[in-house]
């Protein structure tokens, strides 16, 4: 699977900005000359196929008699054996226009002495020869597929000849024997094209990213074609990755049930109910999150009374960063649960993750409020379901409206006493009498796919 990441990039030696400005200021118009070039090109082809008489007279002949078998072809029905010869003479005639075409672009060929891509390239490398070759070879290349499958649509007037315009992504291809990524002083160097090193901003995403890029270094990812971007004196990296796509063997009929709870994060139970476990501690969260909330009400009352100056500057900016870090803290927290809710169903096999539909999720008294204002759930959802994908398994999702209101041993109808316990009043039940950790009971409920009442 190949995933785009988008970097910014910090420049290291503002000395190389000039080159990097005068390249920006290159690329589009290379990328438009040689869309011209071939576009040009096709127009030249289609006047030779005209003003030569034998090839006209040909291709006219032939097309009229591709046009009376497809009649025939029509008229036949269901007359098997008519159709099939008839069919093959179609063949045929594709062949003979296919022969005639390449004559055509034969003596385009011969006129301009060489095929059109490398004639792209020749123009390039004459008229920009600025532009470092590599970005040359990928931009000819990179016209050169979209303008073969685009012609088709050009002609019948579906689309426009493509415009490039500054600022866009620039392609290239890095010596692999040459290391890119390089750790600095803590910071990752990525080392572009004619040794210019970019120390790589990760912003929000910190870990996560960062992490993807240590597995390029460490061998684990590889780098696809990527691109570098400039735009308004900002550099960003457009970072292709072909991350391997494990081939676990797994099992349909093992599926994981998880309860996104009160008590704890998440509960996760297999189908079974044998295997099962809390995942993190909801009070970690929520003491830490009371806490940074606190701080940030405290500043935010500060920053009213304060009126300007350095201060309220100094002060706003403080704000901003407890703003982020309240964000961040439940994003690294939903990246660590989700992680191992994962790593729970690959460890039972599960070929199936089922989760509650939070889409209903206002109407569940149980659950509702605080946990909705305090935690990103559906963030935590979309995380389960891109790691799951990742390991080939696959992500339901189920009403969890009677998740937790039935026994998971008996199937009828129980009570969540309090937010911890489950009691089930079927005398025959093995969970009579028994206090039942209710976010298990609900969890092993989900996994058996969300039973009805
Ligand atoms: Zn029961």
């Amino acid at each position: 699977m190949i995933l785009t990441r988008k970097l910014q990039l910090k420049i290291i030696d503002v000395k190389n900005w000039s080159f990097l400005n005068e390249l920006n200021n290159n690329v589009f118009k290379a990328y438009n000359d040689v869309v011209n070039t071939h576009y040009f090109s096709t127009l030249f082809k289609d006047r030779i196929a005209l003003t030569d008489e034998e090839i006209n007279s040909k291709t006219i002949k032939i097309n009229k008699k591709l046009n009376n078998n497809k009649e025939k072809i029509k008229e036949s029905k269901d007359d098997k054996e008519k159709i099939e010869t008839l069919k093959k003479t179609q063949q045929k005639l594709y062949n003979t226009l296919r022969i005639l075409n390449r004559e055509v672009r034969d003596k385009a060929e011969e006129f301009f002495t060489t095929s059109d891509k490398n004639f792209g390239y020749q123009m390039l490398s004459r008229k920009f020869p600025e532009i470092p070759s590599t970005i040359r070879t990928c931009i000819n290349a990179d016209v050169y597929a979209n303008f073969t499958k685009e012609i088709n649509d050009i002609r019948s007037g579906k689309r426009a000849v493509r415009t490039y315009r500054k600022g866009v992504p620039i392609p290239f291809q890095l010596d692999k024997s040459k290391e890119i990524f390089v750790n600095k002083n803590d910071k990752i160097v990525f080392r572009w094209i004619k040794d210019i090193d970019f120390e790589i901003i990760f912003g929000r995403d910190k870990s996560s990213r960062q992490s993807e890029v240590e597995k390029i270094i460490s061998g684990d990812y590889k780098m696809s074609d990527s691109k570098l971007q400039i735009k308004n004196r900002k550099i960003y990296l457009l970072l292709a990755l072909n991350q391997p796509e494990d081939k676990l063997q797994l099992d349909k009929n093992v599926t994981i049930g998880v309860d996104l709870g009160i008590v704890f994060p998440a509960y996760v139970s297999t189908n079974s109910g044998i295997q099962h476990q809390r995942i993190g501690s909801i009070d970690d969260l929520f003491k830490l999150r009371m806490q940074i909330q606190k701080r940030r009400r405290r500043l935010q009352r500060d920053i009213k009374s304060t009126h300007g100056g350095k201060g309220r500057t100094k002060k706003l900016k403080a704000l901003e960063r407890l703003r982020q870090k309240e964000r961040n803290y439940v994003r690294t927290y939903n990246h660590f649960v989700s992680k191992e809710i994962v790593t729970f169903a690959i460890q039972n096999k599960a070929a199936t993750i089922i989760m509650e539909d939070l889409s209903g999720f206002g109407k569940n008294k149980e659950k509702g409020d605080i946990v909705l204002r305090n935690w990103s759930y559906f963030e935590l959802q979309s995380m389960v379901e891109y790691k799951a994908k990742l390991k080939g398994i696959e992500v339901k999702k189920v009403d969890p409206k009677y998740s937790s209101q039935i026994c998971s041993v008996c199937g009828e109808k129980g009570k969540r006493e309090s937010q911890k316990d489950f009691l089930c009043f079927n005398k025959k039940c093995e969970n009579f009498g028994k206090k039942i950790l209710a976010d298990y009971n609900a969890a092993w409920n989900i996994a058996k796919g969300g039973i009805k009442i």
